[in-house]
């Protein structure tokens, strides 16, 4: 079987060998086993590391289980996406997301477009932050927990009308009316407006997106908290590069 794939993670096992965590067009996420490729002098060499970009040949018995990875062909390995550390870490924490919501065997091409717009970012030097930021927002929707954030999420008030929270249990907005009393403190109307229009535009025009430092920390730490809530688990990348990102501000 051929496919176009995203390297996911590598395993070394055995003498020589490899397992791959593919994220494909088709194929959606498989594990896939690549005999020889760490003492292969042409077939794998360089091929099968993380965020490389392949397009395989690959044997799978059934879909959910280890596939035989025949051939690997390199698309793309985003050189500077691999060689400079806030852009690295970015990578990681996308890859993490992804190796936590998506299962064996489904295949979601719009959200390996996603993927892929989000690496090409990264290597074009676009702000880590933001490159997080957008793919974050846009892959809960394509997961199936897009974040309602043009309304109260209780009585319908436009969020333009009056101050609001995200609220993470109901997965939007809550108005300081039904909040009960003032919020410490409301969602900044720049977010708001950044977050709106990320969800609306063409993925092809995302990169004219340039939040500002204010926006994108506020984004951030909602998006986090809420990828947090539906993972129900931390994402271990997070600190570190969250770490390394309030530093080189
Ligand atoms: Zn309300």
């Amino acid at each position: 079987m051929e496919d176009d794939a995203i390297v996911l993670n590598s395993l070394e096992t055995g003498e020589s060998d490899l397992i791959i965590t593919l994220f494909c067009y088709n194929a959606g996420r498989i594990s896939a086993i690549a005999r020889g490729a760490r003492n292969s002098k042409k077939r794998f060499v360089n091929k099968l590391e993380i965020f490389t970009r392949l397009h395989v040949d690959f044997k799978q018995k059934f879909s959910s289980s280890l596939a035989f990875l025949n051939e690997a062909e390199l698309n793309n390995i985003y050189p500077f996406l691999r060689t400079n550390y806030p852009a690295y870490l970015a990578g990681n924490v996308i890859r993490e997301l992804l190796l936590h919501s998506i299962r064996d065997a489904e295949s979601d091409s719009n959200l390996f477009r996603l993927t892929l717009w989000a690496l090409y970012q990264l290597d074009m030097r676009m702000a880590p932050r933001t490159v997080v930021a957008l793919f974050f927002l846009r892959s809960f929707d394509l997961l199936g927990y897009r974040p309602e954030l043009s309304c109260c999420t209780r009585c319908g008030a436009p969020a333009s009308s009056r101050p609001v929270r995200f609220d993470l249990h109901s997965g939007g907005l809550i108005c300081e009316v039904c909040n009960g009393g003032p919020l410490h403190p409301p969602l900044s109307g720049g977010s708001l407006n950044m977050l709106n229009m990320a969800q609306s535009m063409a993925l092809e025009h995302l990169d004219r997106l340039k939040p500002n430092s204010l926006v994108i920390n506020e984004s951030l730490r909602l998006l986090y908290g809420f990828a947090r809530h539906i993972l129900q688990r931390d994402i271990n990348s997070w600190n570190v590069f969250s770490a390394v990102m309030s530093k080189s501000r």
